[in-house]
């Protein structure tokens, strides 16, 4: 503990010493089983070896040059990912928010590019985008925004997972350039939209000349059972953002473009000290190798239907419990009552999940679980949730 840090977080009682797999040590030696991966980041667990050993080389070798020169790393890094995403270009960032920050830009780019004075970016309540001025401004969620006025102009909201509020926005509004969404709702609490939303927005953007932006910064990298969720609704977004699985822990966030979007950046646009530097590209290139080695895309589609069978058998009858829902391992017990103290007590248990939304929890594991392990998280999580609403 220590005076000497800002007092924005609220630390759950515990420090962390080492990790393996799904498993973390504190510094007393007690062991966890980790649920939730860094906030769906560390998609390979902790220390996975190929990781590490890309990371010991990469620092070994070279760590930082600068965007002033080419990086083989990142070329090779932006050359696997348009391929896997069906993108043609992509910059690459230090963080989520970053990403969205360049996809921002792009779309306010298009707009001038039709004489469009304020381009304005149509986004989602209960949607989160990032902490940066910009980001904030889109996310739609009040707690996020108050205290930091004033906010960034050219944004307008709608509803979240409806279509005709997207359309009286546009009959109303000639400035709007582009729809940003998250495929599935994070940290507003696990919201998955009806299967035909992504659809019915890339038709809507087509006939607009709009550009669809989905922040796939938590869904992304084989978190939902594809490698992108955008992939469930087979459509092709114009924009997507990347970050948290993609370097298991390394800070490395990726803004993906295709088509006439992909063009829009020029010279002196847009930039980043670090962006995509050897280091963070050679973890990011060794998520993705272990990732189809190991098969991890359809191995999170398996546990996410072992986690929903599981719950539903423990939980669905339990008294309190509104709705047991998951896409891959995005996996959600809503309750009717708040229950953030549900985090401590399982810290308490040797389990690491998470409360979001004030009374979902959500469990955002590593791909690599077990079955095993697994069926360990579900009976924990199950017996915590029956003894907290008893
Ligand atoms: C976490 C998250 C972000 C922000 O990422 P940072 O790396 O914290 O800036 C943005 N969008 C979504 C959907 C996220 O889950």
């Amino acid at each position: 503990m220590t005076d000497h840090l800002m007092q924005n977080y609220l630390p759950l009682p515990v420090t962390f010493e080492k990790g393996e797999g799904a498993w973390l040590w504190d510094t007393e030696g007690k062991k966890y089983l980790d649920g939730l991966a860094g906030v769906a980041v560390c998609g390979l667990g902790h220390a996975h070896p190929a990781v590490t050993r890309a990371l010991c080389d990469q620092a070994a070798t070279l760590v930082h040059t600068s965007n002033w020169y080419h990086i083989a790393r990142q070329e090779a890094l932006a050359e696997r990912l348009t391929a896997l995403a069906g993108m043609d270009r992509g910059f690459f960032s230090n963080s989520g928010a970053e990403a969205n920050e360049a996809a921002i830009k792009l779309a306010r780019l298009h707009g001038h590019g039709k004489d469009i004075d304020k381009p304005t970016i149509i986004v989602t309540e209960g949607s989160f985008h990032g902490r940066t001025l910009a980001t904030l401004t889109a996310t739609g969620n009040r707690k996020v925004q108050a205290g930091f006025e004033p906010l960034v102009q050219g944004f307008v909201r709608a509803p979240y997972d409806d279509l005709q509020a997207i359309e009286t926005i546009a009959s109303n509004n000639n400035e709007v350039v582009a729809v940003m969404v998250e495929p599935v709702i994070g940290e507003g609490g696990i919201q998955i939209p009806d299967a035909g939303y992504l659809q019915g927005l890339r038709q809507i953007c087509d006939a607009r000349g709009w550009l669809l932006i989905l922040d796939e910064i938590q869904t992304g990298v084989g978190r939902t059972g594809k490698w992108f969720a955008f992939e469930h609704a087979s459509i092709q977004p114009d924009i997507m953002t990347l970050a948290k699985g993609l370097g298991n822990g390394v800070p490395i966030g990726a803004c993906l473009a295709r088509g006439e979007a992909a063009e829009l950046f020029q010279p002196g646009h847009h930039g980043s000290t670090f962006g995509g530097n050897p280091l963070v590209c050679a973890a990011a290139l060794a998520v993705l190798d272990t990732m189809e080695k190991e098969k991890l895309v359809e191995r999170a589609s398996q546990l996410g239907q072992q986690f929903i069978e599981g719950f539903q058998a423990t939980l669905a009858h339990v008294d309190g419990v509104v709705e047991i829902r998951g896409q891959g391992l995005m996996i959600a017990i809503e309750l009717d009552r708040p229950c953030g103290e549900l985090m401590n007590t399982a810290l308490q248990a040797g389990l690491l999940i998470n409360v979001t939304a004030t009374q979902v929890v959500r469990l955002l594991p590593p791909l690599i679980l077990t079955d095993a392990e697994a069926q360990q998280l579900i009976d924990g999580v199950s017996k915590l949730i029956t003894d907290f609403l008893n």
